[in-house]
């Protein structure tokens, strides 16, 4: 076995006290409480002086095959529709070299701001056709050592062909993007942009993910409109599936427009079906974040787009999402940071069902050290990441602990 190494006097998300990490290779070996130690030499070890050390982010909801392209266009779109032609005049030309290109670049610099993992959604269309799925796998592989990704067949262009409308049958796209090896289906279900069925839509996803025996992740509801309403269809779909667990949705900012009645319904049944949530602070009418919580449904957060038609801003950095979010749902009391700080950590790694992620014996030594003495000042203050470990590698921060 590799020697072990230490990190003592450390401060731990959601837990009093100072703590000492043990790592031996790709592995956390042990989280011990700092005064247990005694005399005893233990190994190498470095003293965080009781800054915080935590499982680094998940970044469950991005989009790499656009990002970095806003000067690519000619500004920010005002609405879904603008923004959605807008990458499609800017797609046909992606090469699977630009996007492994961007995807690398985009890729990196999440891991300087502590990203262990990531799910990124990929258009796979008549536009783009398969350049973009190419392109990030090949940046997936050339970043394996760094950071883990998954990756979500996107139909950002609609899923059936609706001739004369701006559905335009990507579909059959997301079907073959499986028989090449994507894990995830993904959906852009919104009743108040396509002219086809979001029901059907939903069925086709789920058939598909039964065929390939994948996880399915939609873009879904996303209209600030009470009519554009499929979350209950697809919390029933879940069920009668079987599909508990495996199912994660993004937005559904209609639910915030639907009576609170129906609401209550529908935040229950996505609790049994126990669909994740994923909200996004790039949009500023955000869904019913709190009471998605106070139901015990798991929500996480995302950085979303990143420097493209949809966002000209942005730099990958899940601190920043979480600030936002803070803001935008009024979270900025100490046990609400700390809750937040769960969305882009352990919630969004249970969305993304990673097997070895935590703070425990036995769990990846994929962590991230923080200049900050607790999770409310890391987001308040946008505290420095130290240095960053992806299985027990410092691959990030300017502070060399090993
Ligand atoms: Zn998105």
């Amino acid at each position: 076995m590799v020697d072990p190494w230490f990190i003592c006097n450390a401060r731990l998300p959601g837990r009093a006290d100072l703590w000492r990490v043990g790592i031996a290779g790709a592995r956390i070996i042990s989280v011990e409480p700092q005064d247990d130690g005694g005399g005893r030499d233990l190994g190498p070890a470095w003293d965080a002086a009781g800054r915080l050390v935590s499982p680094g982010f998940v970044d469950p909801h991005l989009h790499l095959d656009k990002c970095l392209t806003s000067q690519r266009s000619q500004g920010a779109a005002r609405n879904l529709d603008e923004a959605i032609r807008a990458v499609r005049a800017i797609k046909a030309s992606f090469t699977r070299a630009d996007v492994a290109e961007r995807g690398r670049r985009a890729l990196r610099m999440g891991v300087q701001h502590g990203t262990v993992a990531v799910r990124s959604n990929c258009e796979v269309d008549r536009s783009a056709g398969f350049n973009a799925l190419e392109g990030l796998q090949q940046a997936s592989r050339e970043m394996a050592a760094q950071v883990d990704v998954q990756l979500i067949a996107f139909p950002q262009e609609g899923w059936f062909d609706t001739p004369g409308t701006i559905e335009d049958g990507a579909g059959s796209y997301v079907a073959q993007a499986l028989e090449r090896g994507v894990k995830v289906v993904g959906g852009n279900v919104n009743a108040s942009l396509w002219p086809s069925d979001p029901q059907a839509q939903v069925d086709a996803t789920f058939a598909l993910a039964a065929q390939h025996d994948c996880d399915i992740d939609y873009h879904l509801d996303n209209a600030d409109v009470a009519h554009a309403f499929t979350l209950p269809y697809v919390a029933e779909k879940v069920i009668a599936q079987g599909w508990q667990g495996r199912v994660a949705v993004s937005h559904i900012a209609s639910l915030a427009q639907v009576s609170d009645a129906q609401a209550a319904q529908a935040i229950e049944r996505v609790r049994e079906a126990d669909i994740s949530v994923c909200v996004l602070p790039t949009r500023i009418r955000l869904t019913r974040v709190r009471e998605l919580m106070e139901a015990g449904v798991n929500v996480a957060c995302g950085t979303d787009n990143l420097r493209d038609p949809f966002v000209r801003f942005g730099d990958a950095d899940p601190l920043k999402a979480l600030l936002l979010l803070a803001q935008l749902t009024f979270g900025l009391d100490d046990a609400s940071l700390e809750k937040l700080w769960s969305m882009a950590t352990t919630r969004a790694a249970r969305m993304l069902r990673l097997p070895d992620y935590g703070l425990a014996a036995g769990c990846a030594a994929d962590l991230m050290v923080i200049d900050a003495h607790s999770v409310p000042q890391a987001i308040l203050e946008q505290s420095t990441r130290l240095a960053v470990f992806k299985a027990g590698v410092q691959v990030a921060g300017p502070m060399q602990l090993q």
